[in-house]
């Protein structure tokens, strides 16, 4: 009693002890329809979802928590929904959750069982357990591991799979110091388009550029490089693709229309080619996939 406050007719909020008495009367005397429902596990997941329709609705991990109410999640719910713990600041550098909606609690779980799909499993497995101990663990592990490694916190590292990229990068030596200068030049490269993927890309040994989205040749480079190989191409009366120039099948003298053909990084981006003019050639659509890196 006491513990909320309700709005008076006037919009008003007042406690319980503040109410006139008549109105304490009313609660008092009010009739609530209360349902006992008994079942099995999936029926009462059953019940929870369908009742889950009016106010706001709980989500997902709300809604386990209901299911598997226990002291497993009282705990949980203490560590990782608690918005007075103070690491919360620090998780907020790579989680993008909210500490109110058990989205901490959530990742937590997700990361542990290995997967989204598996926390119910995870918490029907332990409900009746006393403590969190291998979750909480295994969730600072990651964290530790995430922070360890790279020593400047970015805003795109929030919300990355941290958990997943723990588990397929974790045994692999890393220098923080190396880490931290490779960081600083991709963020620097205008080339790279997608920031969020620096990341995994130097956790995978610097390999798979399409994790950064290299930066496409814009279409005046585009035309213009077109125009320049074309008319060459004509005087000497060779191909405008350079590389069906020197071949010997039927395209040894083709003309390609511009939008037969792909722009190329001349040197690969891997390899320290820019995204500019210089380094700009028009391919047809068959060498260019042929070549296939950037
Ligand atoms: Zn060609």
């Amino acid at each position: 009693m006491g513990k909320f406050a309700i709005k008076d007719e006037n919009g008003m909020e007042q406690y319980f002890d503040g109410l006139a008495k008549d109105k304490q009367e009313l609660i008092l005397k009010a009739k609530i329809l209360v349902y006992e429902c008994e079942g099995i596990e999936s029926e009462i997941k059953q019940w929870f979802r369908t009742i889950n329709i009016a106010g706001i609705p709980l989500n997902n991990q709300e809604l386990l928590n209901a299911v598997f109410s226990g002291p497993f999640v009282t705990l949980g719910k203490e560590e990782f929904s608690n918005s007075l713990n103070s690491n919360i600041q620090k998780w907020d550098a790579y989680i993008a959750a909210k500490v109110n909606r058990q989205e901490f609690w959530e990742c937590a779980l997700e990361w542990v069982s290995k997967d989204k799909a598996n926390i119910d499993g995870y918490m029907s497995l332990h409900r009746y357990d006393k403590n969190i101990k291998e979750v909480k663990t295994y969730f600072n592990s990651v964290i530790d591991w995430v922070s360890t490694v790279f020593t400047d916190v970015k805003k795109e590292m929030r919300g990355l799979e941290w958990g997943r990229l723990y588990e397929q990068y974790n045994k692999k030596p890393y220098n923080p110091a190396k880490v931290s200068q490779a960081v600083k030049k991709y963020y620097s490269d205008s080339s790279v388009n997608n920031h969020k993927g620096i990341f995994e890309y130097i956790l995978g040994g610097e390999k798979d550029t399409k994790l950064l989205e290299i930066r496409i040749f814009d279409d005046v480079i585009k035309h213009s490089t077109y125009e320049k190989q074309t008319a060459s191409a004509k005087k000497s009366g060779k191909s405008n693709c350079p590389n069906c120039a020197i071949g010997h099948d039927a395209n040894t003298k083709k003309i390609w229309k511009e939008e037969e053909m792909d722009a190329d990084h001349v040197a690969a981006w891997s390899k320290g080619g820019s995204t500019s003019k210089a380094n700009c050639q028009m391919l047809c659509r068959t060498h260019n996939q042929a070549k296939g890196n950037r």
